[in-house]
């Protein structure tokens, strides 16, 4: 899973005014690998991205009263954690709460934290002390809220007095009890159950992404990877009701958005709970049915729940994007076997040849991780030797680091630090250069983009293709941002393609 730093209330760099924001080695180098296929963090951070359309309410009548108690959340983490803080920002909406643009300003600050960064925990006690002051002289609530949160429990409290609240994300369906429970006067207020099949639905869910609406279709992970504390933080899977889901992409559409990203640590893992019992596939081609969604995007996949039938839909459904994220982790069968990833190299690369057996052009990206204990040079070659293979479109590749209530930890054979840089610093030139090569031959292609930025600097538009590739592009037009056009590709670069747009060619 990709990680993005986002501030929830579009500061990106600096969002508190007492303290920088603290990012680790993991977070640093996936901004770098991850240029192509993140979730377009321009987008939401930059202000001339604020789209046309106004998307979802985000203010209740009570709330427009600038009287009303403020909130800020500083989000760190993936998409879903991304989510996550639109839907916690939607319960304090709810509740008449109004949301301000720094931390400094907010009566009820929330942190929402992320434990796949390195020493996750300890980078989350800095930033707590960074609220310290913050807390006592304003007599701010502070509340920590993911997946530290719940790995942390308690301890929290003992360590940082000054928060009231900390909630994992299994809890969050009972974060309106529990915000009332600390507007009481609770000062240490507890949301840390895992044994949970319910899932977090709100009525109000604001929304930053103008362009891209992203929606939890299944929480939590039945798979246990030996390196991996998602199922420790988050709780076993449960789907959300495809009725549920289907209404609230139809508000989404009737609202203007076009584009929709399905979410789930394991989202081709979604069984409907309602009578209906829709597979993954199922769901897609309704929500693609929907009028007005003209993309339909998903992420995660687990490569175990990846069928044949999912790239027949995509085949076959104009609506649904032709990009497929599919972690693969290793190319070495030893390797997954450590990792507990329930499928070999070889049954990878069979569900692979289903993609590039397509009709249409499918994008690939993939995760991989190195020096994962054991990992010899011949188990890195192979992992080499499968990219070459899949020829992906985009690699988010870290070095291993123990996570704590992981069975890898315990692993004998650590790789040396040196070791695992070495690894990741040829395994990403490798993939440069396939992505080179693979980019360059989309040079005279035609692709239809979704504009979601403007480089006002140097007047070029950005956007998506269905594929997911960003497109940069120039066009004597204005005012795109929110339109679908159509771009000629003139040039490419290892991570974006950079056109014009077709006169005359206007999709929208
Ligand atoms: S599938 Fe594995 S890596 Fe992904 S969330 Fe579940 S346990 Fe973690």
């Amino acid at each position: 899973m990709s990680l993005i730093l986002y501030a929830y209330n579009r500061n990106k760099r600096n969002p508190l005014s007492f303290g920088p924001v603290s990012t680790g080695g993991v977070l640093e180098l996936t901004q770098i690998v991850s240029r192509a296929f993140d979730i377009g963090l321009s987008s939401l951070t930059d202000p001339q991205a604020a789209g046309p359309r106004a998307a979802v309410p985000t203010q209740t009548s009570e709330n427009r009263n600038s009287s009303a108690r403020s909130f800020y959340i500083e989000t760190f983490g993936c998409q879903m954690n991304v989510h996550d803080s639109e839907k916690v920002a939607g319960v304090l909406l709810e509740r008449g709460y109004r949301p301000v643009d720094a931390a400094a300003d907010a009566d009820f600050l929330l942190y929402n934290t992320c434990s796949i960064r390195e020493k996750a925990a300890q980078k989350v006690f800095q930033r707590l002390n960074d609220f310290k002051f913050a807390a006592k002289a304003n007599q701010k609530v502070i509340g920590v809220l993911g997946c530290v949160a719940q790995q942390e429990g308690e301890e929290i409290f003992e360590r940082a007095p000054w928060v009231s609240l900390v909630c994992g994300s299994p809890s969050y369906r009972n974060l309106p009890n529990l915000i009332e429970q600390v507007e009481s006067g609770g000062r240490r207020v507890t949301g840390l159950d895992l044994d949970t099949d319910e899932t977090f639905e709100t009525e109000i869910t604001r929304r930053d992404n103008p362009f891209r609406a992203y929606l939890t279709i299944i929480e939590g992970c039945d798979y246990s990877c030996s390196y991996c504390v998602v199922p420790h933080t988050r709780g076993p899977e449960r789907s959300r009701a495809s009725d549920s889901i289907l209404a609230e992409v139809r508000r989404l559409a009737d609202a203007g958005y076009t584009e929709i990203q399905l979410l789930g640590q394991t989202v081709n893992s979604y069984r409907d709970p309602s009578p209906r019992k829709w597979n993954f596939v199922d769901l897609l081609l309704a929500v693609a049915e929907i009028e007005g969604i003209r993309r339909v995007r998903f992420t995660t996949s687990h490569p175990n729940d990846f069928t044949r039938e999912i790239v027949e839909a995509i085949d076959a459904t104009p609506a649904l994007c032709d990009h497929i994220h599919l972690p693969v982790q290793s190319g070495s069968t030893r390797i997954l076997r450590e990792m507990r990833r329930t499928y070999a190299r070889e049954q990878y690369l069979e569900k692979i040849s289903w993609i590039h057996g397509a009709r249409r052009q499918f994008s690939l990206t993939t995760d991989v991780i190195v020096g994962f204990p054991g990992e010899t040079e011949a188990d890195f070659e192979a992992t080499l030797t499968l990219l070459d293979a899949i020829q992906s479109d985009g690699v988010f590749a870290f070095k291993y680091s123990p996570r704590p209530n992981t069975p890898s930890l315990a692993m004998p054979d650590a790789i040396p630090e040196e070791e695992k840089s070495r690894r990741l610093a040829i395994l990403n030139e490798r993939q440069r250069q396939i992505q080179i090569a693979r980019n360059e031959k989309l040079i005279g292609a035609r692709f239809e983009v979704l504009v979601d930025t403007h480089h006002t600097a140097r007047n070029q538009w950005a956007g998506r293709t269905t594929s997911n590739r960003i497109v940069n592009f120039s066009t004597s037009r204005e005012n795109l941002l929110g339109q679908y056009v159509q771009v000629h590709i003139t040039r490419s670069a290892p991570n974006s393609l950079i056109g014009e747009e077709v006169q005359g060619g206007e999709a929208q």
